[in-house]
């Protein structure tokens, strides 16, 4: 069987336990009893849920084997025997202790990853996680692959590098799975004393509300205590998180819309999300417009394409005056779009998550 159909088959595995775990527990112990289990958002999250088998897979791999070469100088028995009993001294000890010294070690990098995703320079690619406005176990696989990448796969590649034994990290997989999924889950669970340990649900469904309340607080995955050290604990007593999101309100609600919206000038993000239904342009390097597409019938056009998406420019400044005379293109007027901004079609996007 392929390796990829493998994976996707994993994810689906894991994805259908952590639904049938993590609904239970909603129902319950939940902590809004009003969320729905299967939420506006659930189709967009079910497809950031399989990314990291289409994904990431192949490209975690070709870190880990780039850092081994290097490591190794190239030589394939070293780099053999590495692979199969990672390296002393941390192979060494019973497993166990290597579980501990993984979570503390990556725990450590992830909160200060996680607390820089915060800074407003890279900010926008982790929006993309905050920006549900209800939180339950879907959403721990939500992240902009930016974040992903520097979030989960550069950390994993230097605990392969520090030479964790193999078998340590076919059983991170599940503690992975379940515990990035309960920590979003919809469940009322603080841990009680032990949430200055580790992190529950109401613990990290703070860090989903606004930046005014618990936003910019609890940074660990896992160590709560991290946060405790570094000061930016926050489960006030006798207080719960109620609403999620983010201050700015302008992450687009569709995938491919996510996926450049660290890139889009703010204004233009503003206007993608506000409007929800945008018109799609496809533009040439030259700035002609090659096509509409989009389900803008109720924006006055009525063309439309299955084409997904759209590299808009500069140039269209005098196009989209006469073709698009509303929402994005006649509020934006010379602020546009520059060279490397897009928008996207709903309408032909399967996974638009607006179901
Ligand atoms: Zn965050
Ligand atoms: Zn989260």
């Amino acid at each position: 069987m392929p390796e990829i159909l493998q994976q996707v088959l994993v994810s689906a595995a894991w994805f259908a336990v952590c639904m049938i775990v993590f609904s239970v527990l909603a129902v319950l112990m939940p902590l809004h009893p009003r969320q729905p289990l299967w939420r506006r958002e659930s189709r967009l999250d079910t497809l950031y849920w399989f990314l990291p088998a289409i994904l990431y897979g192949p490209l975690g791999l070709a870190m880990a084997s780039g850092g081994l070469y290097l490591m190794h100088g190239g030589d394939q028995e070293r780099m053999a025997a590495f692979i199969s009993q990672g390296y002393p001294p941390i192979a060494g000890l019973p497993l166990w202790a290597q579980f501990l010294l993984l979570l503390a070690i990556s725990d450590f990098i992830q909160y200060w990853i996680h607390r820089n995703f915060h800074r407003s320079a890279f900010w926008k690619f982790h929006a993309i996680h905050h920006s549900p406005k209800e939180v339950d176990w879907m959403v721990a696989a939500r992240f902009h692959p930016v974040n992903f990448i520097v979030s989960s796969l550069f950390v994993g590649t230097l605990m392969i590098l520090l030479g964790f034994s193999p078998v340590l990290f076919a059983m991170m997989v599940p503690f992975n799975y379940l515990y990035s999924g309960m920590v979003h889950a919809n469940v009322n669970w603080t841990f009680g004393p032990l949430k200055y340990l580790f992190a529950s649900p109401v613990f990290h469904h703070w860090h989903h509300t606004m930046s005014d309340q618990g936003g910019n607080k609890n940074f660990a995955a896992t160590l709560a205590i991290y946060d405790v050290l570094f000061g930016t604990f926050y489960m006030p007593s006798g207080k719960l998180p109620e609403e999620y999101g983010v201050d700015s309100d302008d992450v687009p609600e569709d995938f491919v819309g996510q996926l450049f919206y660290p890139f889009l000038k703010p204004e233009v993000a503003a206007e993608l999300a506000e409007s929800g239904r945008v018109a799609t342009i496809v533009g040439t390097p030259t700035g002609d417009v090659v096509q509409v597409v989009g389900d803008v019938a109720d924006r006055g056009l009525e063309i439309a394409s299955p084409a997904p998406l759209i590299a808009v420019n500069r140039e269209l400044a005098e196009p989209r005056a006469t073709a698009l005379p509303v929402g994005l293109w006649s509020s934006n007027d010379d602020a546009g779009l520059d060279d490397t901004s897009t928008v996207n079609a709903p309408a032909s996007d399967p996974i638009g998550g607006r179901g």
